[in-house]
């Protein structure tokens, strides 16, 4: 998902809690891990667990064929292609993002990625050298013939852009006559071509009331997650999250939106992940009403410039679609020249967060959008003022129970049989060393002293998540191609 704060398809934001990540997060439900605010850029560079960049959201172009009002990137047909970065040059980064962490995962966005005819090319070379790749798309030209290419090139899912089953709606929302009629067949296409897809839904006043019917829709078309996306007033979308005009919701709304989620989240446990974007508060919600929701055991607050960053078109880098400020540019630094040197990085690593943030019990397990704090005050770690929450500021911070870090080395301390090892080798890097502990983990609580693959086939049957139709690409290695 790209765009500076509004719309997202194009790839967006699947950092904090979101898509693909947190799914994974679920179905495991593993344990351990950490990374906290605070250290130096120095130190980070030498942590291998902390401050890596896990997810990479890549903007690939801003050309797209609709034109939505709250696009964040400003994409349209009219767009050039002059200054987007070349397939080599998108080589060479994903190298360079591949020193500093072996096992990311790439979110490839635009605008609308499948217009660039090398998606495929850049795709094949970043899953070849150990990054989990995914593909953000609104969808209207995922044909069946590029679900195979994809799937060739290493994809390992889609998310997909469906903000009403209304198609006046939807239509007129996108700027694309049929343009629902042509995603919901692309929905098709993917159950069909089995590749996992996660449906991304902007929250407007106008689709309000269609929440729970979307979610009900993409749990029995064996989405993997809904993600609903909380408008951030950047790119296209400057000025409408605030005023309120066309999709922006009030702060009081927005609770009784979140409320609604967390209830959803909990009725969907085991069958559907639902989560917002660019809106943490969500964890304060599932924290009053599900405290034991497993949900809370990760890390939930704001990833941003931490474990998560964007790369524009052009190659500059950003902590996060919605916030347009730069750290660097690629065609002038290294990545890791810029993850490791950036002035802008350093702050969301180690600075307090200001206002009603700072001082608030929620601040490590929300800690607000950080894009939207930018949008409103210039100030990234300012307050999020889209959060109703009036903090007393007399509360410590409530930590999460556990906390999990992607990307964590697989270190191994029990014995474990060659088939297993065969079938880890098969779960996707970014998420390799969790899987291995939780394993670990498991089998330590049953009293066995190796892990074998018989081992890993029980604890997939007994994951807290049931996906009817098939298992989700990050559990699937385990067990190979079984479920395809
Ligand atoms: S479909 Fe295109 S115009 Fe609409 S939000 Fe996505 S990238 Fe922007
Ligand atoms: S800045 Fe906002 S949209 Fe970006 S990762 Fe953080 S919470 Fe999500
Ligand atoms: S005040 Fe800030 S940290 Fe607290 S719940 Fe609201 S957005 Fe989150």
């Amino acid at each position: 998902m790209s765009e500076t704060g509004a719309s997202r398809d194009a790839g967006a934001d699947l950092g904090e809690g979101d898509g693909f990540p947190s799914a994974y997060r679920d179905a495991w439900e593993p344990g351990a891990g950490a990374e906290t605010a605070g250290a130096t850029a120095a130190e980070a560079a030498e942590d291998s667990d902390r401050d890596l960049p896990h997810v990479v959201a890549w903007n690939l172009t801003a050309r797209c064929n609709l034109e939505c009002p709250h696009c964040y990137i400003s994409a349209g047909s009219w767009r050039s292609d002059g200054d987007d970065l070349s397939t080599e040059e998108c080589r060479r980064i994903t190298d360079q993002v591949l020193d500093v962490n072996p096992a990311p995962l790439f979110v490839l966005s635009g605008g609308e990625p499948l217009v660039r005819d090398d998606l495929e090319e850049i795709a094949a070379y970043a899953s070849g050298q150990g990054a989990t790749v995914v593909v953000g798309t609104n969808g209207t030209l995922l044909t069946r013939d590029r679900i195979a290419s994809l799937k060739d090139a290493g994809v390992r899912g889609v998310a997909i852009s469906v903000d009403s089953l209304d198609p006046d709606y939807h239509d007129r929302f996108r700027r694309g006559a049929g343009a629902l009629e042509q995603t919901l067949a692309a929905v098709e296409r993917l159950r069909e071509g089995r590749l996992d897809f996660v449906v991304q839904t902007t929250l407007t006043r106008a689709n309000r009331e269609e929440v729970p019917e979307l979610v009900a829709w993409a749990a029995e078309k064996g989405a993997v997650c809904f993600n609903l996306y909380f408008l951030v007033g950047t790119g296209r979308g400057e000025g409408m999250a605030s005023d309120g005009r066309l999709t922006g919701l009030s702060p009081e709304q927005n609770e009784e939106v979140l409320a609604e989620l967390a209830e959803l989240q909990r009725e969907y446990r085991g069958r559907l992940m639902i989560r917002s974007k660019c809106q943490p508060q969500l964890m304060r919600h599932v924290h009053e009403r599900d405290p034991d929701s497993p949900l809370l055991n990760y890390r939930t607050r704001c990833p941003c410039g931490v474990q998560y960053c964007r790369i524009t078109p052009e190659g500059k880098v950003t902590p996060c679609p919605y916030m347009p400020e730069v750290a660097g540019d690629l065609r002038e630094a290294s990545f890791g020249e810029v993850w490791r040197g950036s002035e802008l990085f350093r702050r969301l690593r180690e600075e307090s967060l200001g206002g009603k943030c700072g001082r608030c019990a929620y601040r490590e397990l929300c800690g607000g959008c950080r894009a939207r704090a930018h949008a409103e005050t210039g100030d990234p770690m300012g307050p999020d003022e889209s959060c109703a929450y009036e903090p007393d500021g007399r509360e410590e911070a409530i930590q999460p129970p556990r906390e999990i870090t992607y990307g964590e080395s697989a270190d191994r301390e029990m014995p474990w049989t060659e088939d297993a090892e065969e079938r880890l080798e098969r779960v996707p890097s970014f998420v390799r060393g969790v899987v291995a502990n939780r394993l670990e983990d498991y089998a330590r609580r049953k009293g066995e002293s190796r892990v074998t693959a018989e081992l890993m086939t029980r604890v997939r049957k007994e994951m807290p998540i049931d996906f009817s139709e098939r298992m989700p690409f990050f559990a699937r290695g385990g067990e190979g191609d079984g479920d395809e």
